[in-house]
């Protein structure tokens, strides 16, 4: 399953991605973003992908994650 993977040594916490996706997103208690544990679904994909892109230091992305539990689809 796909979800948003923030990495914390690239994330200076500006917040865009948060404002943007709060169903996906809050902040840590180091303000910086962090991911609520979410797949990515379908109809968001789209919009997270442009949040990759606009991500001012690329800490912002979206990967396939094999889950070894995983076994409903
Ligand atoms: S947009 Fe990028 S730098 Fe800004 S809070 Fe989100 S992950 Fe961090």
């Amino acid at each position: 399953m796909e979800k948003i993977v923030i990495n914390k040594d690239l994330c200076i916490g500006c917040g865009m991605c948060v404002a943007e996706h709060p169903e996906y997103l809050i902040f840590d208690e180091m303000g910086q973003a962090d991911p609520v544990d979410k797949k990515v679904e379908p109809q968001d994909k789209a919009s997270l992908l442009d949040t990759v892109e606009k991500c001012p230091t690329q800490a912002f992305k979206v990967e396939d994650i094999k889950e070894e539990n995983e076994n409903h689809e």
